[in-house]
């Protein structure tokens, strides 16, 4: 099904200022008829946290490793603090680029203590720091990721957690302009995950350092990034601040991505979309018989018990802090919506359905959806 947003604004972004800047990337690794990435563009300002979003395959990592340096692009530029890095005729290597780079798998060295690996981050300055120097960095690091007192233990002694805090202190180490982190907290178990994306977004904000989150996470994406990146097919489908890419998704491909969500099916009656839940007001005028999908997060959805009600559950699940009720509509259209656990609604009661969503983003379709 293809779809497009009709609700969303020209959106006049101020003047900020710049540290990367992607422009018009192009990747193809042997058939140039199916690029990896196309035309993918956007600035990081300083102090930045970008989120790239996107399922598997999408294009994220290669992204990721064209603005390292690991790979060259096909087409476009990568620019960062004003010097070209990649463009037509010139490849600067990924040492020379002031990036430090976090992997999913941590990548220490396993034979050396933990603060050899993050010395290690610092060999090109070796010299001007002298060994005192390099330890004094060492020390400022490791006490920045909060492990200042495991220096002399190795990879191996160390959680899963906090091998990819030193291996982000390796990255800081050597003062870079960027940090690219891929899947870094891909290898965690869930409980581990939550509390230490809350440590690195602490983190680099303490260090004031602009960094580019790969993840498939959504919730991740949202929880730590300044600003999101969705990526479908090669392409940047919506870039934009998290609260944006939540509530006014581009595309329904960015709204479904991006969490969980209902398209209700809407048509232009006069100055409206009518649905089977109420009418709410076009955002711009529409052909009159216009088919649309409104969209409405199930946290936007109120029940209310009616046995006169023309919604019927016909499911509910058990999330812990509250209830997830599948709703049948007249048509047979199905709804979900959460509802605390202290009035728990039984499968088959019927409910009246309101919606606090006032503007909702509507997807207007095309002939072929109809
Ligand atoms: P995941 O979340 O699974 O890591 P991703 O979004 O990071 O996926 P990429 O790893 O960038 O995706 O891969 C994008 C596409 O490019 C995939 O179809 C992949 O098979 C292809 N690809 C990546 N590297 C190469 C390569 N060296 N040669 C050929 N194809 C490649």
């Amino acid at each position: 099904m293809t779809a497009t947003l009709n609700s969303a604004l020209p959106q006049t972004a101020p003047a900020r200022p710049v540290l990367l800047r992607v422009e018009g990337l192009g990747k193809y690794f042997s058939s140039p008829r199916r690029p990896v990435l196309q035309e993918v563009s956007f600035t990081l300002a300083p102090g930045e946290i970008l989120g790239l979003l996107g399922p598997s395959g999408c294009g994220k990592t290669t992204l990721l490793r064209i603005i390292a340096g690991f790979d060259a692009p096909s087409q476009g530029r990568v620019e960062l603090d004003g010097r070209e890095l990649s463009g037509p005729g010139v490849l600067a290597p990924p040492e020379r680029r002031q990036t430090g780079m976090v992997f999913q798998d941590y990548a220490l060295f396993p034979h050396l203590t933990v603060a050899d690996n993050v010395a290690f981050g610092l060999q090109a300055q070796r010299k001007s720091l002298g060994k005192s120097g390099v330890q004094a960095r060492v020390k400022e690091v490791l006490t920045l990721v909060g492990l200042a007192d495991l220096g002399e233990r190795y990879p191996h002694q160390l959680s899963g957690g906090q091998q990819q805090r030193i291996a982000l202190a390796r990255a800081l180490a050597p003062r870079p302009s960027l940090i690219l982190l891929d899947e870094p907290l891909s290898n965690l178990d869930v409980q581990v995950r939550q509390r230490l994306r809350h440590e690195i977004r602490h983190i680099l904000k303490a260090a004031q350092m602009a960094a580019i989150f790969v993840t498939h996470d959504q919730e991740e994406a949202l929880a730590i990034a300044d600003q999101i990146g969705v990526m479908r097919g090669g392409i940047l489908e919506q870039w934009g601040a998290p609260e944006d890419i939540y509530s006014r998704p581009a595309s329904r491909f960015v709204a479904e991505f991006v969490n969980q969500a209902n398209f209700l099916p809407a048509q232009c009656y006069g100055d409206c979309w009518r649905t089977e839940l109420g009418d709410w007001p076009l955002p711009r005028p529409e052909a009159p018989g216009q088919a649309g999908e409104l969209m409405i997060r199930e946290e936007e959805l109120r029940l209310r018990p009616d046995p006169e009600g023309t919604l019927i559950i016909r499911d509910r699940q058990f999330l812990g802090r509250e209830y997830r009720y599948c709703l049948e509509t007249p048509s047979g259209c199905q709804l979900h919506a959460r509802a605390p656990l202290e009035t728990p609604l039984p499968v088959g009661a019927r409910v009246q359905v309101s919606a606090s969503a006032a503007s909702p983003p509507v997807f207007t379709l095309g002939k072929e959806d109809a």
